[in-house]
């Protein structure tokens, strides 16, 4: 297959935190893969800035290990990387001091895009903020990319949002969700408005419910002081799960642009009813085989929270009413498995009889660990014994069906992309985040009124148990877990 790359404009990106975790692992292995694409044109340049000294063969040294580390060998092996490199600089800065920003002035060029991607804590997103505007580093045509959290509840992301907005309007600010730079999500976009077939289909009169599943294997080892004041809640299902309930849940936006794709999911998120507590399962994960728990992961013996979620919820609307969307979300399970099932109806009436069994449709948008989107259907099972029915999947793996060239791209590479084009059609707008907080808000409160405490479940496992009861209740099962 022949990728179409489309060119951008000469910029200059400076990451803030260009040291950490993020920048290694994510942010600079995806701005090279686009340096290979020839994504960056002539001028662009990559600026880190933290507080560590490096000079700039410093920090070319320590980005070429990093981009080592996460990218392929045959893209390494290339020229590429030392031409790569020799678009990197550094300045040494501080956020919150006045250290640096003199030579950040200096070496910011005038001629092209400027994005500012702050990649650190979000207690210093104020200070970024301020200070950019005070050294007049940015004119209308910056860009700025805001990582998660946004804030932890309503009243905080509402701050942010205030702050944000005193320095720059809203279409300079690039609120970033992974999830949504995801090949596939885009692709369910493609497949829900790009054909005839599924959308007569997609409302409550011919779907039986919708499951969300986000599962992670990892703990939260390395993380723990992060998570623990976060939870399962504020850290997957107030972000990656409502965006993606979205995107399933939306009407189709009289455009595939910015504004009227993000007002389409706004409507969804206010139209979400309050959760009954009875519809959510929190667990925490107990010791496991050669792993510890959440407990001494997060050095806590007494913590309350959650490593796991599961929940029921409704959208009220005229095409939602009296469908279920199930999410689940959690740490330390059977395996990475992150997947959307929509789940049809049966037909109304069997012509093969009882004895062919109930049967019906499902689709399956598949995130991780690899990416694609499997259709369910019925068929005669092969042989001489009689009209017996069996589901068989319609498997649209990406890699078979558009040829092994069509890898897909890290969400990274497409969004970072996305903020040099002032496309912000992937990245949520100041109303959308707090329509979120405003639904969790109270769902984490009435947890903390009551001193809830989470259900453990075994590392490795689909979860606690009482997840199991909450959609069987319902007469459904949740999809396996890497199955
Ligand atoms: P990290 O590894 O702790 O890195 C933080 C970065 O901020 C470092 O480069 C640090 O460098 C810099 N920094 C800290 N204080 C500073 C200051 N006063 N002035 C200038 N730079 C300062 O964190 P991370 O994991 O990369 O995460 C960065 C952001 O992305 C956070 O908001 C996080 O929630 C979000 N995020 C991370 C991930 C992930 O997988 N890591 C995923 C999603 C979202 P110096 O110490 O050298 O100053």
């Amino acid at each position: 297959m022949v990728s179409r790359i489309i060119p951008v404009d000469p910029f200059d990106i400076v990451i803030f935190g260009g040291t950490g975790d993020l920048a290694r692992r994510k942010i600079l292995p995806a701005l090279f893969k686009r340096f290979c694409d020839g994504q960056m044109p002539g001028e662009s340049r990559i600026i880190g800035a933290a507080r560590t000294e490096f000079d700039v063969q410093g920090y070319r040294a320590f980005v070429r290990e990093a981009v080592i580390e996460n990218c392929s060998g045959r893209l390494c092996e290339t020229d590429n990387l030392a031409a790569f490199l020799e678009r990197l600089h550094y300045v040494t800065l501080d956020a919150r001091g006045e250290k640096g920003w003199d030579d950040l002035t200096t070496l910011m060029q005038t001629t092209c895009i400027r994005a500012f991607y702050f990649s650190v804590g979000p207690s210093l997103f104020g200070d970024l903020a301020e200070r950019l505007h005070r050294h007049n580093l940015t004119d209308e045509d910056s860009r700025i990319v805001v990582e998660k959290p946004f804030g932890r509840d309503l009243e905080t992301a509402a701050r942010l949002n205030r702050v944000l907005a005193s320095h720059f309007n809203e279409g300079q600010i690039y609120r970033i969700d992974h999830y949504l730079g995801k090949e596939t999500v885009q692709n369910l976009m493609a497949v829900r408005f790009g054909n005839m077939l599924f959308e007569p289909l997609w409302n409550s009169q011919y779907v039986d419910h919708i499951q969300i599943t986000v599962a992670e294997e990892v703990g939260v080892a390395g993380r723990g002081a992060y998570y623990e004041k976060s939870g399962a809640m504020r850290d997957m299902v107030q972000n990656h799960l409502m965006q993606l309930l979205c995107l399933i849940a939306m009407e189709p936006p009289a455009k595939f642009e910015p504004d009227a794709v993000r007002d389409e999911k706004l409507k969804v998120i206010r139209a979400l009813e309050p959760v009954d507590p009875h519809h959510i399962v929190r667990g925490q994960y107990a010791i496991g085989d050669d792993v510890p728990s959440y407990r001494e992961d997060v050095d806590n013996s007494r913590s309350k929270t959650e490593s796991f979620i599961a929940l029921r919820c409704h959208v009220t609307n005229w095409r939602w009413a009296g469908t279920p969307f199930y999410l689940r979300t959690g740490k330390r399970l059977k395996a990475r498995d992150s997947q959307i099932t929509v789940v049809f109806k049966d037909a109304p009436h069997s012509i093969f009889g009882p004895e062919a069994g109930r049967h019906h449709n499902e689709l399956t948008i598949q995130l991780q660990p690899d990416e694609g989107i499997t259709l369910c259907v019925t068929i005669k099972e092969p042989g001489p014994g009689g009209m017996r029915l069996v589901d068989v999947p319609l498997d649209m793996s990406f890699a078979e069906a558009l040829g092994p060239d069509a890898d897909a791209p890290d969400a990274y590479e497409r969004l970072i992309m996305d903020v040099i084009r002032g496309n912000q059609t992937l990245f949520m707008r100041n109303d959308e985040v707090e329509a979120a907080w405003a639904w969790t808000d109270p769902i984490i409160k009435g947890w903390e009124a009551r001193s809830d405490v989470p259900k453990p479940y075994d590392a490795f496992s689909t979860g606690p148990d009482d997840a199991k009861l909450l959609i069987r209740r319902d007469r459904r099962e949740w999809r396996g877990i890497g199955a």
